[in-house]
């Protein structure tokens, strides 16, 4: 991989962490503690659970999201950067600019 199409990648993976993070700030306030039942009623309690449980998800996810992109940035000095971890072969730059932290070529993550 030449150094113009790294800078590129550790662009994306810059402006990815900045988007995750803005999303994990924004579930995190969808996911505060949910008022008592006699302060919201019992209907609207009920759904403000249901919510919660989907964007917890959402949270967990962008969390999941956000390590994976700082593990990218870290490793994107290795030699190894954009190889397949698997069959050793270069994962193709599109795949990378969509998933930064992939470690295995499409083959071999399917
Ligand atoms: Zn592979």
């Amino acid at each position: 991989m030449n150094k113009e199409e790294l800078n590129s990648i550790l662009k994306i993976i810059e402006e990815e962490i900045s988007k995750t993070e803005t999303s994990i700030e924004h579930y995190k306030e969808l996911t505060k503690p949910i008022a008592p039942e006699n302060a919201i009623g019992r209907v609207s309690r009920m759904d403000a659970i249901n919510n919660k449980s989907v964007n917890d998800a959402a949270l967990n996810k962008a969390e999941q999201k956000l390590s994976n992109l700082k593990v990218s940035l870290s490793n994107i000095n290795d030699p190894d950067f954009g190889v397949c971890f698997k069959c050793k072969n270069n994962i193709p730059i599109g795949r990378i600019l969509i998933m930064p932290h992939a470690r295995f070529c499409v083959q071999c993550a399917s």
